[in-house]
């Protein structure tokens, strides 16, 4: 027995261990808005303390997870913090939490429909209801439950190849007599870069569309490429609209990408990988008009949908896109569901063994409903709006134009305000406080801009008021050290 012993415990102690457990996890929940949001960053000391560790010695169980719990309260980002003002990092929703843990008892594994057929059915059913959400048939649409964005936009420029190049899936890209060209705005995520390497399309398959003033894709500048590529030899084959920049929250000409993406027979792909949620909140829902003529959509559930990482989601309008794109006779994957009318994930996916992704989401809609999601959305653009105008009141000046809640700003008071010196200078102030952590980044790849966006459904208004005075203080330092000196 000593065996099991190893594995399961003894039941005395793993009782006592799940209610440490409940407690280590409600104390986080509770006390997180008094760690400092950013920790320090000393990776001598964390090695340290995992130096002397080297598996020859069991430890005591408890002793385990109260060494990991510190760890994690010492050294982390703490993104559930109301101050943290980041990239799309949520706190996760309690519901999510439950659900992670029941998959992680349960271990459903979601390769193939027979072995997990309530959890695959609960997967689908969500597909279908996310896709009518995006404006898609949901009779027809099909998708998947990805570790992310970076996955779907995978799962996107891999459906557009098998779709435009029927010889794609069997002999690759050598099969192709043309090189495949996608389009994206110079904005977008790097994602979508990176999966073209992957791809085997490499970095220059993927051509940068300049943006305007909004910071939005210039279609003029998309159609001439398309029109230089073509004459210079080059088969263009997908269009990418970004629906919310990790940038600045900026959401592309959807409408007018979609009538391209037509007139040119490509495949239109929208990244709203954080955006997306927007679709759920009745009078914001127009922001995304158009989503619904694209081929394919990458949306993320573990940003602005509160689930704990990592549950993405690619949806397509098109039924057998994911099965010609991933299918594979593989003859020892179980046969047990022969016969009904159903289909293994594993055959729709980048992945083989799959965690039960859909459980945080459909546990969290199941008690929040899309109701409740609306008011959190609702929420949280209202304190970007706030955030924005207490901004502007201390005399910061807002760079981007966009209805959700990713805040660029510079200073207004001082030419040295929009320096990359000083937008650095801010940003490393605020975070060392402890008190807030909020970023730097380039617009254009060339205009320093602070950022600063509301990720965290717990963020309030004093929270707002808190950080306006931070940059405050933050600005005050800096003009009074570089005037002295
Ligand atoms: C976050 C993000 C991604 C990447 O998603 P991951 O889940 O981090 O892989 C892609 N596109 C956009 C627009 C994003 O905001």
């Amino acid at each position: 027995m000593s065996h099991l012993k190893k594995m399961m415990l003894d039941k005395q102690l793993r009782i006592e261990l799940w209610q440490r457990l409940v407690e280590f996890i409600e104390e986080y929940i509770t006390n997180v808005n008094q760690a400092r949001v950013a920790p320090h960053l000393d990776a001598d000391k964390i090695r340290s303390l995992l130096s002397s560790i080297s598996f020859t010695q069991p430890i005591d169980p408890k002793q385990a997870v109260n060494f990991v719990v510190q760890g994690l309260w010492d050294y982390q980002m703490h993104v559930s913090h109301p101050q943290y003002f980041g990239l799309f990092n949520p706190a996760p929703t309690t519901m999510g939490i439950v659900a992670d843990a029941l998959v992680a008892a349960f271990n459903p594994q979601l390769a193939t429909w027979s072995h997990s057929p309530f959890a695959v059915e609960i997967e689908q059913h969500l597909i279908r209801l996310f896709a009518s959400q995006f404006g898609y048939n949901s009779e027809k649409a099909d998708g998947t439950f990805t570790t992310g964005g970076t996955e779907a936009n995978h799962t996107a420029i891999l459906t557009a190849l098998t779709h435009k190049f029927p010889e794609f899936a069997q002999r690759g890209l050598r099969g192709l007599d043309k090189q495949p060209k996608l389009y994206v705005s110079t904005e977008s995520h790097h994602s979508l870069i990176r999966t073209a390497r992957s791809c085997g399309l490499g970095a220059e398959a993927v051509q940068q569309i300049p943006v305007d003033d909004s910071l939005q894709m210039k279609v003029d500048a998309l159609t001439k490429q398309i029109a230089q590529d073509r004459a210079a030899g080059f088969a263009p084959f997908l269009v990418a609209a970004t629906a919310g920049t990790t940038n600045a929250g900026v959401v592309d000409p959807i409408t007018q990408i979609a009538d391209v993406a037509a007139e040119e027979e490509l495949w239109f792909h929208v990244d709203a990988a954080w955006g997306g949620a927007i679709v759920i909140v009745t009078e914001f829902r127009n922001i995304l008009a158009g989503i619904e003529r694209s081929d394919s959509i990458t949306f993320d559930t573990h940003k602005w949908l509160n689930v704990p990482m990592g549950a993405g989601l690619y949806l397509t309008r098109h039924p057998e896109i994911l099965l010609k794109t991933f299918s594979i006779d593989a003859s020892y994957m179980p046969k047990d569901a022969l016969g009904l009318d159903v289909v293994d994930p594993y055959v729709r996916s980048l992945q083989c063994s799959r965690r039960f992704i859909g459980l945080k989401v459909f546990l969290s809609l199941l008690v929040a409903g899309w109701d409740g999601y609306s008011t959190v959305i609702r929420h949280q653009v209202n304190m970007g709006d706030l955030l924005r105008q207490e901004l502007k009141k201390s005399g910061w000046g807002i760079v981007n134009q966009t209805k959700l809640p990713a805040v660029c700003f510079v200073d207004q008071q001082r030419p040295e305000g929009r320096s990359v010196e000083f937008i650095e200078s801010i940003a490393q102030g605020v975070v060392s406080s402890g008190k807030a952590w909020i970023s730097t980044t380039r617009l254009k790849q060339n205009i320093p801009v602070l950022r600063a966006c509301i990720t965290n459904y717990r963020t309030g208004s004093e929270d707002i008021y808190a950080l306006v005075q931070i940059l405050n203080e933050t600005r005050q330092n800096f003009y009074s050290k570089t005037s002295q000196t």
